[in-house]
C-alpha cells in the first residue's frame, strides 16, 4: 500500500489566464498534504492541511476567494470524513471564518453531531475560540466582479458558474491504510441566501470508508446530491471496480440521469487513485512515492509528472 494525497481545485472551465495559478495552487496543496503523511500524520491530518491551504489561496472558491450569494455575502460549506470509524463533521452556510474545513473537523471531534449550520456553526466556532474574520477579508475583487455581472438583466448565473467553479477537496491514504476526505466551497455563484449544496452532505460532497476508499466531489451541487455521487462511486468500488473506472461510472450516471457535470478525486485503501471529470476542466494534483502528478485537461497526455526531492 502506497500513501497518497490527491487534491482538486474545482471542476468547470478555467480561463487561460488562471490556468497557471490553479495548477501551482493544487500542486503546493498536494505537497503540503503529503509532507504531513511523511511526518507521520494521519490521512485526516493530511486532507485538512491540503484543504486549509486551498481555502487560504484566493484563487479558489473556498475560504478566501469564495463566490458570493445573491445578496453579496459569503456563505461556505465544508465536510471531513474519516474512513476508519466513519466519523464525519460538516458545516453549512457558515460565515466569517477563514477555514471552514477546520471547523468541520471540530464538529467531528468535539460534538456528537454530523453537521452544524449558519448561526449555530458560528456560535460553536466562537465557543471554541476559532477567530472570527471580517467578511471583506474573504472577498476578492474577482468574486465581486462576477457577482455584479450576474446581477445584470439577462445574466444566467447557472450557465456562468458551470463555466468557472473552484471548490476544493482532498483525499488521502496514510501508512496504516486509513483513508479520509475533505471538501470545502463557497458554493454556487449568486446562490440564494441559505442555499446549501452537496459539499457538506455526507455521501455527496465526500465519503470515506476504509473498506472501499475515499472520494471528494465538485460540480453542480444539486445534481451531485441527486445521485449521491461520492457514495455511488464507492458502491462501484465495492462491486470490484477500480478507483478510475468507478469514478467514470459515477460521473457518467450523473450526466445521463440528471445532466450534471462535475469532477471527483478518488483513492482506494491500497493507494490506487484517480482524478476524473466530465466538466471541461478540473485542476488536480496527486503526490505519491516522491512523485507529483498534476493536470487540468482531459486525456492521459495532459497529465504531467515530476520527481520530488527526497
Ligand atoms: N459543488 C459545489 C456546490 O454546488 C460547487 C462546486 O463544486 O464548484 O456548492
Amino acid at each position: 500500500m502506497l500513501p497518497v494525497v490527491v487534491v482538486h481545485g474545482g471542476a468547470g472551465h478555467i480561463p487561460k489566464e488562471r490556468a497557471e495559478s490553479s495548477t501551482s495552487g493544487v500542486c503546493s496543496a498536494a505537497r503540503a498534504g503529503y509532507a504531513v503523511l511523511q511526518g507521520g500524520g494521519s490521512s485526516m491530518d493530511a486532507v485538512v492541511e491540503a484543504v486549509t491551504q486551498l481555502e487560504n489561496n484566493p484563487r479558489f472558491n473556498a475560504g478566501c476567494g469564495s463566490v458570493l450569494n445573491v445578496k453579496g455575502d459569503v456563505e461556505m460549506d465544508a465536510i471531513v470524513m474519516d474512513g476508519k470509524s466513519l466519523a464525519s463533521g460538516a458545516v453549512s452556510a457558515v460565515r466569517n471564518i477563514a477555514n471552514p474545513v477546520q471547523l468541520a473537523r471540530l464538529v467531528m471531534d468535539k460534538t456528537s453531531h454530523a453537521c452544524l449550520t449558519a448561526e449555530g456553526a458560528s456560535q460553536f466556532a466562537r465557543a471554541l475560540g476559532v477567530p472570527e474574520v471580517n467578511q471583506d477579508s474573504l472577498i476578492t475583487e474577482y468574486a465581486r466582479m462576477r457577482w455584479r455581472n450576474n446581477l445584470q438583466p439577462g445574466a444566467n448565473p447557472v450557465e456562468s458558474q458551470m463555466g468557472k467553479m473552484g471548490t476544493v477537496g482532498a483525499v488521502a491514504v496514510d501508512s496504516e491504510g486509513n483513508v479520509a476526505c475533505a471538501t470545502s466551497t463557497g458554493g454556487m455563484l449568486n446562490k440564494m441566501e441559505g442555499r446549501v449544496g452537496d459539499t457538506p452532505c455526507i455521501g455527496s460532497g465526500g465519503y470515506a470508508d476504509n473498506q472501499s476508499g475515499a472520494v471528494s466531489t465538485t460540480g453542480h451541487g444539486e445534481a451531485i446530491m441527486k445521485v449521491t455521487l461520492a457514495r455511488l462511486i464507492l458502491f462501484h468500488m465495492e462491486q470490484g471496480q477500480s478507483a478510475e473506472a468507478a469514478s467514470d461510472l459515477g460521473l457518467a450516471y450523473m450526466r445521463s440521469r440528471v445532466e450534471g457535470l462535475g469532477g471527483v478525486i478518488t483513492v482506494d485503501p491500497q493507494g490506487q487513485w484517480a482524478a476524473r471529470f466530465s466538466s471541461a476542466q478540473m485542476s488536480w494534483a496527486a503526490a505519491q512515492s516522491h512523485t507529483l502528478h498534476y493536470g487540468l485537461y482531459t486525456g492521459e497526455h495532459f497529465t504531467q509528472s515530476i520527481q520530488e526531492p527526497h
